[in-house]
């Protein structure tokens, strides 16, 4: 199987999504992430936000349409930026932005710093607040199955195929496409286009992305310049915390794979 250097990306069209969570289930299945009884909150999104065994989520939107209440669906999940703020601001370079677009992560890195978490302008990265070795989680746009030439799981599943996949060119050209020959239907804006430099993850919508619930305001230039630009006023606290933190995580991480839970045991709790 050839090797995938050409940026991929996906596109979810918003108006094709019909709320089944198939994404959110199928997501949870391949990552091995567990599952929690979880409560009514006046709203049927479930779980109430995402966390770090869910990498993706479905939110149920209520809009009001010609005088009725609507209910739209997003699925959100990290947007694997072009130049990945999260990437730009850890001090120990526990992300990495691939040729193929997942931007990746090494927990056995992760010092628990969390500046991801600040960084990220989609308040993506989560942290295992409930585990006593915790590392920061989020999508992977499923990195091992683009290597082996599959489509992302929540892709496959889609059953109204609301997410398309491919070549980053090709899918954004197919996302102007649909607003060209059915200005009617979508919003002129493809979230993810421009924000934050540029996303992998792209979306249509019917609706104005801030009725949506999609950040709104993002800048449109890539964002780590932004971030080295104030954590540089900082150097030495910054480079003397990454010091400290590195040997705690080291520490940490020899007592974790001390108490590790074998490979074949991962993923069976939930
Ligand atoms: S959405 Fe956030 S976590 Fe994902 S690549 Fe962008 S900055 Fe990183
Ligand atoms: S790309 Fe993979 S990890 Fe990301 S939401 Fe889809 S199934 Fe989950
Ligand atoms: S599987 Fe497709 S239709 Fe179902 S919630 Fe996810 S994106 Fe929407």
């Amino acid at each position: 199987m050839a090797t995938i250097t050409k940026p991929q990306g996906a596109l979810v069209d918003l108006t094709k999504c019909i709320g089944c969570r198939g994404c959110q289930v199928t997501c949870k299945s391949w990552n091995q992430r567990s599952t929690k009884k979880t409560q009514m909150t006046g709203n049927f999104t479930s779980p109430g936000d995402m966390n770090s065994e869910t990498y993706t989520l479905v939110k149920f939107i209520e809009n009001d349409k010609d005088a009725d209440v609507t209910w739209d669906f997003i699925k959100v999940q990290c947007m694997h930026c072009k130049n990945p703020a999260c990437a730009s601001a850890c001090p120990v370079g526990a992300f990495t932005k691939t040729p193929a677009g997942p931007v990746t992560y090494e927990p056995e890195k992760c010092i628990g710093c969390r500046y991801c978490m600040m960084a990220c302008p989609f308040q993506i990265p989560k942290y295992e607040w409930d585990k006593k070795y915790p590392v920061v989680q989020k999508c992977t746009f499923c990195a091992e199955r683009i290597a082996d030439g599959m489509e992302p799981a929540c892709v496959k599943t889609c059953p109204p195929n609301a997410i398309i996949f491919g070549d980053h060119d090709k899918i954004l050209a197919e996302a102007e496409r649909r607003i060209k020959e059915h200005p009617e239907k979508y919003v002129n804006h493809i979230y993810g286009k421009e924000e934050a430099g540029g996303t992998a993850w792209m979306y249509l919508s019917s609706v104005p992305f801030d009725k949506m619930g999609f950040k709104a305001g993002i800048p449109k230039g890539p964002l780590p310049d932004l971030t080295w630009a104030s954590l540089s006023k900082i150097p030495y606290a910054v480079g003397g915390l990454a010091v400290i933190l590195s040997a705690i995580a080291f520490i940490r991480n020899r007592g974790n794979s001390d108490s590790a839970v074998p490979p074949d045991e991962k993923g069976k709790e939930g």
